[in-house]
């Protein structure tokens, strides 16, 4: 699976669109809107109500697409409750339909059933299931799935950890010599949807929107426009944001529709990540060459460092990774990140001894002391832990107070004010950190937060008058600096603008 190795398919992959509606009508609605980014469909008779399956031999013939025929049960996260025998009947009932394919689990044992499928044309997907993790025997299992040369072997287990992740692609990779199907359900295996491509998987299975036939599907379009998923390859680069929680992260929309415009064969996941050393050997695997850093890991992968810079040390935290031949190196872009705006809002240079008030002590707070520390600037942190705002103000010679009306009374006057709390932060937009202080409007404030909208904190600040600097802001000129590490190009400047544009009205997820 290493970059340039050639792996069991060095086709392209196929982008397979699940058919999950209760009515054929619906299915068909489905294929209207998102046929069009599919190469394959896949029919889940077992989603259709009791009545609709009747209709269900009909579809073939009302798509151009290949279609996959597929009865799942219960056990493997489907919704077919019957009989085994029931489903047997159902699934032999279908075989003559124009279905090219047929999905047929590795216990199931009806011979009759695997003669019609073979005598109709159909090529059996010899499929384990795993909706709980990842089975320690799975390579044994994966090597001996396939009953006859024409079978192709799929497995969908569902990581759990970057360990299982680990495992998963290890085994992925040791399996060798034919087509199969490979995936990690759930949001820590995302990255091997996107990756198909790239560990080996001949297809990629995704669902309309809201109507994910399984944990972890995103929509075919996300996956043909956003991770540009047909073009992926072994030879494709790939980079990366590792946090936990992740799936909110704004990274893969910046860095990928930076990637696209410069058509570079490469692309940004999200990896679920729960461990940074273990997800740091499955990384090498997949030949991830530079990771964005997010919650909670930002310290946690210092000591995997082989070797930082001056902003990692400033900071005490690194935000950015990426491969060289001794090992991983960082940096933090954090840092000019957060004064690449703050120096725009004050006209271009940031006056000399400002004044500054930080919200929050925990490590993003740590990489604004640093940036505003190169400034000179005079800083008063106030933290709802009080122990934590005294640590941090001690290490950059700050004052230190409590995030209440006392703390908002000592921060009257200060010229710029930044929230670095999580307070503002995605659903908790109308929340605000520092509720009793009253803006002068001659303030600038500055919102690490972000979100859907706009956070209650910058509405009351712009309200009063003051300049004002969005966390997307800030994101996004950290994001440039990271795509610069990871690639050694400038992120183009039209897209910039696209996503300046959008992080002004409304926020960046609408880009
Ligand atoms: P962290 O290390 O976990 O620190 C969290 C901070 O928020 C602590 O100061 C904590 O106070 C405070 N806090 C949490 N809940 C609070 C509440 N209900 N009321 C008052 N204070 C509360 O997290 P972090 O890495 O510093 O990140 C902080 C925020 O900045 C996150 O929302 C993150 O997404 C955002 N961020 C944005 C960017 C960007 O580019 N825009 C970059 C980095 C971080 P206690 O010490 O009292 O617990």
């Amino acid at each position: 699976m290493a970059a340039q190795r050639p792996t069991a398919s060095s086709r392209r992959p196929l982008l397979c669109l699940c058919l999950t509606a209760p009515t054929i009508q619906g299915d068909l609605a489905i294929l209207k809107d998102y046929g069009g980014w599919a190469d394959i469909a896949e029919l889940r008779v077992d989603c259709l109500s009791a009545e609709e399956r009747a209709h269900a031999a009909r579809l073939p013939s009302l798509t151009a697409l290949p279609v996959i025929l597929t009865v799942r049960r219960t056990a493997d996260g489907g919704f077919f409750s019957g009989s085994e025998a029931d489903r047997v009947r159902l699934l032999s009932s279908l075989v003559g339909a124009g279905f090219t394919h047929v999905d047929l689990e590795e216990d199931l044992s009806a011979p009759a059933l695997d003669r019609a499928s073979e005598a109709a044309g159909l090529r059996v997907i010899r499929s384990l299931h795993d909706p709980a993790g990842v089975p320690a025997d799975l390579h044994a299992r994966l090597e001996r799935l396939a009953r006859s040369p024409g079978e192709i072997p799929k497995a969908a287990v569902t990581p759990r950890s970057s360990t299982d992740l680990d495992r998963l692609l290890r085994t992925v990779e040791s399996v060798e010599g034919r087509e199969r199907i490979v995936l990690g359900m759930g949001e820590a295996g995302f990255c091997t949807r996107v990756l198909a491509g790239k560990i080996g998987s001949m297809l990629s299975y995704a669902s309309a929107p809201g109507m994910a036939a399984a944990p972890g599907h995103t929509d075919p379009r996300t996956l043909a426009e956003l991770y540009r998923f047909r073009l992926i390859s072994p030879r494709t680069q790939v980079y990366g944001v590792m946090g936990n929680p992740v799936s909110h992260s704004l990274s893969p929309l910046i860095h990928n529709r930076g990637l696209a415009a410069l058509g570079v064969d490469a692309v940004y996941v999200p990896f679920l990540v729960d461990d940074p050393a273990a997800f740091l050997p499955a990384a090498e695997l997949i030949g991830v060459g530079g990771l964005s850093v997010t919650i909670p890991h930002k310290q946690a992968v210092l000591p995997l460092l082989g070797a930082s810079d001056g902003p990692v040390e400033a900071a005490g935290a690194c935000n950015t990774m990426w491969k060289t031949e001794k090992g991983w190196a960082g940096t933090n872009t954090d840092i000019e990140g957060f004064l690449q705006p703050l120096r725009r809002a004050f006209g271009g240079a940031v006056p000399a001894a400002l004044s500054a008030v930080v919200l929050g002590a925990g490590g993003a707070a740590r990489g604004v002391m640093a940036a505003l520390s190169s400034l000179s600037a005079r800083v008063l942190v106030l933290n709802r832990n009080r122990e934590r705002a005294r640590d941090l103000a001690a290490s950059f010679g700050a004052e230190w107070g409590s995030l209440d009306a006392s703390g908002a009374a000592r921060a009257t006057g200060a010229a710029l004010i930044v929230n670095t709390t999580r307070v503002g932060m995605g659903d908790s937009a109308d929340q605000e950190p520092l509720p009793s202080y009253a803006f002068s409007g001659r303030e600038v404030v500055y919102d690490l937060a972000y979100g859907r909208k706009e956070t209650a904190f910058l509405s009351r600040a712009r309200a009063a008058g003051c300049r004002t600097i969005s966390g997307e802001e800030m994101l996004l000129a950290q994001a440039y600096l990271q795509f610069r590490t990871f690639t050694g190009r400038e992120f183009p400047s039209d897209v910039k603008e696209e996503l300046e544009s959008a992080a002004r009205s409304g926020g960046l997820a609408g880009a």
